[in-house]
């Protein structure tokens, strides 16, 4: 019951909130055709990235994990003609079927899709001195929030945004007993933005039609 109630209020505020767009949906059916799994954000909650890296001028975005491009296409357009996002993924047939929908989306020329583990072209990126990004979604393997934090805040300057989505775990974030990996990753990232002095950090927990989770919300002092 509960589940239908969040799923029916997403399409509600969908309804109302974002315009009938073939590009997302083509997006959503091309990954499902390819067997990628049906883990993309909800439409708010992509409307909701746009929003927020829109509102604080996001010009150089990184995203960790891409699957199909759903996210991504949402990011992309929020930035400017001269901005650029990276987008980061292990699995070379999700990164195809993504870059096949930003070319539809028309924002191929604004992104590229780096293929491979994100802590190792996070490294790599970093030895390059890759410009600082200014928005940061972090939407990857739970077991590496962690490292993803350490890393990306060497990617990041004075007042960037970040964002990791899936960080509350039906509400397993609280319980130091889980047996599941990515429950102790999403644990240790809690801890470590704790004790994190230089960024400023909140979680909201969320309901939709993805079930119950959470966003982390991050700014670097
Ligand atoms: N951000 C996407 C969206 O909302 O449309 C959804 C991303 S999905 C939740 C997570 C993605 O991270 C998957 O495509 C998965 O293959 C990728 N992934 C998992 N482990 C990874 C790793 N070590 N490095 C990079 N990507 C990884």
């Amino acid at each position: 019951m509960q589940q239908d109630l969040w799923t029916a209020v997403d399409h509600y505020v969908s309804d109302l909130f974002i315009e009938p767009d073939d590009v997302l949906d083509a997006a959503l059916a091309n990954s499902a055709a390819a067997q990628l799994p049906s883990i993309a954000v909800a439409p708010p909650q992509g409307k909701f990235l746009y929003l927020l890296a829109s509102s604080i001028g996001a010009k150089r975005i990184l995203e960790i994990g891409t699957l199909g491009g759903y996210s991504t296409i949402w990011l992309a357009r929020a930035l400017p003609p001269d901005g650029q996002l990276i987008s980061l993924e292990f699995e070379s047939r999700h990164a195809h079927v993504a870059e096949r929908n930003l070319q539809v989306a028309g924002v191929d020329d604004q992104v590229s899709v780096r293929i491979g583990a994100a802590a190792d072209t996070l490294k790599q990126m970093i030895a390059e001195q890759t410009p600082a990004f200014d928005f940061i979604f972090i939407d990857a393997d739970k077991e590496s929030y962690t490292l993803y934090l350490e890393l990306s805040l060497q990617l990041a300057r004075s007042g960037t945004v970040m964002i990791a989505d899936n960080t509350v775990r039906e509400g397993e974030v609280i319980n130091p007993a889980s047996e599941d990996p990515r429950v102790h990753g999403v644990r240790h990232f809690h801890e470590l933005l704790a004790r994190e002095k230089g960024v400023e950090a909140t979680t909201l927990q969320t309901v939709g039609s993805k079930g119950y989770d959470g966003f982390t919300m991050i700014r670097v002092r």
